[in-house]
């Protein structure tokens, strides 16, 4: 609000007539509004009713003493300004009067400089005390505005369905919501600022967070899901992001917590039936295998032409259902966490090569090129059950020897770099167009067109090879070019570390 000097009046009471007079000229000529009062009494009642910021008070005036009256004009508004106008031998009153709350004095016979400059001072002191008024009024204004959005804040976040908690980049809790206090079954009373360990007890849960809220990672898309068990019944699915202030600086996290305890009974139910059934399949259909097989060897007679085609056939089939069930068994064993039995440090670049030899007679059946290069002297051992590392580099080769042409190349390479294992294989084979890469990692999904329609499988390779991947702590990735070929990338650390997240299978499958 800008202060024009209009709106400042002015009271001068003074029982000297031509003091009055002077005075109101000089304010007057100053662009002030000028009241007169000739003694207290009158002085108060306009006071009263004009109120004015500045009062020019004579000390010495007939009736109503200038101190006492001072002390009146206090007592009614203490933001008034009272500038005392004293006589020559009155300097102990003007004294006494500034010790009584007055702002300044005058002294009589006064020059009109000397009230303008005494004027002049009380009017730049009214600004500011105007101007401080103003701002502590907008700063109220401001708080009182954020503790509104403080309070939105909290209702919107109580009213999301599932957990949230906010963390700082220390890990330290900031906010969460009501959802997240019944999830943890938190005591309504816990009050936040405690690390996040004192809400949550699982440790990988814990060191997710942390690494979110000190902003180890610079691509959002690298941060995993992290999924863990409460208590010995409830399963909670976790979900996190950075949260980044408008100079682009880590703040914290922010974390959802969902309990995803139904899905997860309902595919343990659903993977001890699978693992049930196929068991009981698997049996009775090796044994009718085996038979046809006998069958085929013993058919000897001429006619017997037909009869071999139609066993050989049926030979085919059963051979393919078993290695469905054979699949599905190892699905469910990832999923039940029985997938590593043993666990021994193995060399990967060993192991590679027995994989690439032994199936060197499939990529030789089709005129193929099949090599393993090791970029890395030597490489740490991975602590691990060997089955698992060569049932997902034994799934990925076959895969590059099934969808690549006669006389192709598949190449297998391997080095340990920045404290992990990489593992590529590349073919130039078929390729896989952008929409079914998305897909090739759901169950049963096969790509499906001209040059892979007869190809046999049963689109299970590549779950068990992306769960497998996942219980070892490491990750797969895939590039492709239809027509040109493929490249699967697999990295694996040397040892599950706890940092990172518990093995899941993808849960698109919801
Ligand atoms: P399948 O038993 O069909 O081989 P997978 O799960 O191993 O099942 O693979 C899923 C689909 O991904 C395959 O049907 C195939 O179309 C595609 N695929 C996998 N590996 C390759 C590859 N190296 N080149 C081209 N296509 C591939």
């Amino acid at each position: 609000m800008a202060l024009n000097s209009e709106s400042i009046r002015v009271l001068v009471v003074d029982d000297e007539q031509n003091i009055r007079d002077g005075v109101k000229r000089i304010l007057k000529r100053m662009g002030l509004k000028v009241d007169l009062a000739s003694q207290g009494e009158e002085g108060l009642k306009i006071l009263t009713r004009e109120k004015p910021a500045i009062v020019l008070l004579d000390m010495k005036m007939p009736g109503i003493s200038g101190i006492e009256l001072l002390g009146r004009i206090r007592e009614k508004d203490p933001a008034v300004i009272v500038i005392v106008i004293t006589g020559f031998a009155t300097i102990e009153t003007a004294i006494e009067a500034m010790k009584n709350g007055a702002y300044d004095f005058i002294a009589k016979p006064f020059e009109p400089d000397q009230l303008r400059i005494v004027v002049n001072r009380a009017r730049e002191t009214l600004r500011l005390t105007r101007e401080h008024q103003r701002l502590e009024k907008e700063r109220r204004r401001t708080l009182a505005d954020l503790d509104t959005e403080k309070s939105r804040v909290h209702t919107i976040l109580n009213a999301f369905p599932s957990g949230v908690v906010i963390t700082n980049t220390h890990g330290q809790v900031v906010l969460m919501n009501q959802a997240l206090r019944v999830l943890l079954e938190l005591d309504p009373c816990l009050a936040t600022g405690q690390p996040i360990e004192t809400y949550v007890a699982d440790e990988g849960f814990c060191s997710l967070v942390k690494s979110i809220s000190s902003g180890k990672y610079v691509d959002f898309g690298d941060i995993p899901t992290y999924e863990f068990n409460h208590g010995s019944e409830k399963f909670l699915l976790a979900k996190g992001q950075p949260v980044i202030g408008e100079q682009c600086e880590y703040l914290g996290a922010v974390i959802n917590l969902m309990d995803i305890t139904s899905m997860r009974v309902m595919d343990q139910v659903k993977t001890e039936f699978m693992a049930k059934v196929t068991h009981e399949l698997r049996s009775p259909l090796s044994t009718i295998h085996a038979q046809l097989t006998m069958a085929i060897n013993e058919l000897v007679s001429d006619d017997a032409g037909k009869d071999h085609k139609l066993l050989s056939r049926a030979k085919e089939k059963t051979q393919g259902l078993i290695s469905l069930i054979g699949d599905l068994l190892d699905l469910s064993r990832i999923e039940a966490g029985t997938a590593a039995l043993t666990t021994k440090p193995v060399q990967l670049g060993l192991l590679l090569k027995d994989v690439v030899d032994f199936l060197n007679a499939q990529a030789q059946a089709k005129e193929q090129i099949l090599n393993l290069v090791l970029h890395s002297e030597s490489m740490p051992p991975i602590n691990t059950d060997p089955m698992v590392l060569e049932s997902i580099f034994g799934n990925l080769i076959t895969n590059a020897i099934k969808y690549t042409q006669n006389k192709g190349r598949i190449t297998v390479e391997a080095e340990f770099a920045g404290g992990q294992h990489r593992v590529n294989v590349t073919d130039n084979g078929y390729g896989i167009d952008a929409e079914d890469l998305k897909k090739i990692f759901r169950r049963f999904y096969r790509v499906k067109n001209e040059k892979t329609r007869f190809i046999i499988g049963t689109g299970l390779g590549l779950p068990i090879v992306n769960g497998l991947v996942n219980s070892l702590g490491g990750k797969i990735s895939v590039e492709s070019t239809p027509g040109e070929g493929s490249a699967f990338s697999v990295f694996l650390p040397t040892e599950k570390s706890c940092e990172l997240p518990q093995s899941t299978l993808p849960l698109e499958k919801y």
